[in-house]
């Protein structure tokens, strides 16, 4: 995260906008906390460039329930729900579409381990949704063609690219993301939804989990995480300090060159994913004599770098260059890569 909103966050702690209270104790339902979630929303919907049918919701459970709140608003049990099938997260997303309807998947990498993004998708134009995931956090992957022209209403899972790149986010029909990446701290879930494309679902969904109701409720139909509902509002509005997306874009591009220019120019170190679809928000990278990962890893440690290891289900390395990441950070592991596979020349 910014650490002007890591500053700004902490002082809201002991005394929000001089009011004498705490932002962790101040009532959701006064002024001063709704001012903050209006802005909050206003400045997604300018960073996003969001005409007036996609509405923009913050909510409780993370991603992972949006996995199933997609389908349980959008998909009848007698449907189809396309899905691109892309690695641990696509995965976990058809496995609760299952439970409301038919799946049928569009687009496959499994083949292949999800080393690749399937470049030829063959969705039914029958299907209430084509859902893909963005960027696969774990594997690596990244989305760089989207498929606007699917011919069905188009949902996304962008918990760990949204706000990193400029995509013509109207053409989705719903976007949903964790904040906890490139949004703010972990606690509150950002959606964005074509409201045009509600209520044609004919089960019952319970009052929390219908769209409609926290459209309705402008994100208040309980209580909201206050909290993180305020760092992201901050993180919002340092992106827009700083040029919006088409500035980060430019900074996420920069630092991902940087990171696999130097990656291929090491023999010793290996990106296992197809060039083309490579994530710029985590490259994964492993190494070439997997007895020396151990050495690497400490010595990422020793000079106070952390958290480089690959997702258990995958294993090797992972770099995080989510839009807080300075290059300088991306510099210094580069350095450090150059380094130690010159010491093992
Ligand atoms: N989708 C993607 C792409 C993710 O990276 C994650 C978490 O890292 C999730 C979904 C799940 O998010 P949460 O833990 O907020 O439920």
């Amino acid at each position: 995260m910014p650490k002007e909103v890591f500053l700004e966050a902490s002082e809201a702690v002991l005394d929000f906008n001089n009011s004498g209270l705490s932002i962790l104790e101040i009532g959701h339902r006064t002024p001063e906390f709704e001012a903050v979630m209006e802005e909050a929303r206003s400045l997604v919907k300018e960073l996003m460039s969001l005409d007036a049918d996609h509405e923009v919701l913050f909510l409780h459970g993370g991603a992972t329930t949006q996995f199933m709140q997609v389908p349980m608003n959008l998909l009848n049990e007698n449907e189809i729900a396309a899905y691109t099938e892309t690695g641990t997260w696509a995965n976990k997303a058809i496995k609760e579409a299952k439970l409301f309807g038919h799946v049928e998947i569009s687009g496959s990498s499994k083949e292949n381990n999800y080393k690749t993004i399937p470049k030829i998708l063959e969705v039914s134009q029958t299907a209430s949704y084509l859902h893909i995931t963005t960027n696969e956090t774990i594997g690596g992957v990244q989305w760089h063609q989207i498929p606007y022209s699917c011919g069905v209403p188009l949902v996304a899972d962008m918990s760990s690219d949204i706000l990193s790149r400029q995509l013509d986010f109207n053409k989705f029909d719903l976007i949903y993301a964790g904040a906890q990446k490139n949004m703010g701290a972990a606690g509150v879930n950002l959606v964005v939804v074509n409201k045009n494309i509600l209520g044609k679902v004919d089960r019952k969904i319970p009052t929390i989990l219908d769209y409609r109701n926290h459209i309705k409720e402008k994100s208040m139909l309980n209580t909201p995480p206050v909290f993180a509902v305020y760092v992201a509002m901050l993180t919002l509005g340092w992106l827009k300090k700083k040029g919006g997306i088409p500035a980060i874009e430019k900074e996420n591009e920069a630092k991902a060159k940087l990171f696999y220019d130097t990656l291929d120019s090491l023999p010793m170190f290996k990106g296992p994913i197809a060039k083309e679809d490579r994530s710029k928000m985590n490259a994964v990278f492993v190494l070439e004599d997997t007895s020396l990962e151990k050495e690497f890893s400490d010595r990422c440690k020793k000079e106070g770098m952390y958290g480089f290891k690959g997702h258990r289900s995958v294993g090797g390395f992972r770099v995080s260059m989510y839009n807080a990441l300075t290059i300088e950070s991306v510099k210094a592991i580069t350095e450090l890569m150059k380094d130690f596979a010159q010491t093992h020349g």
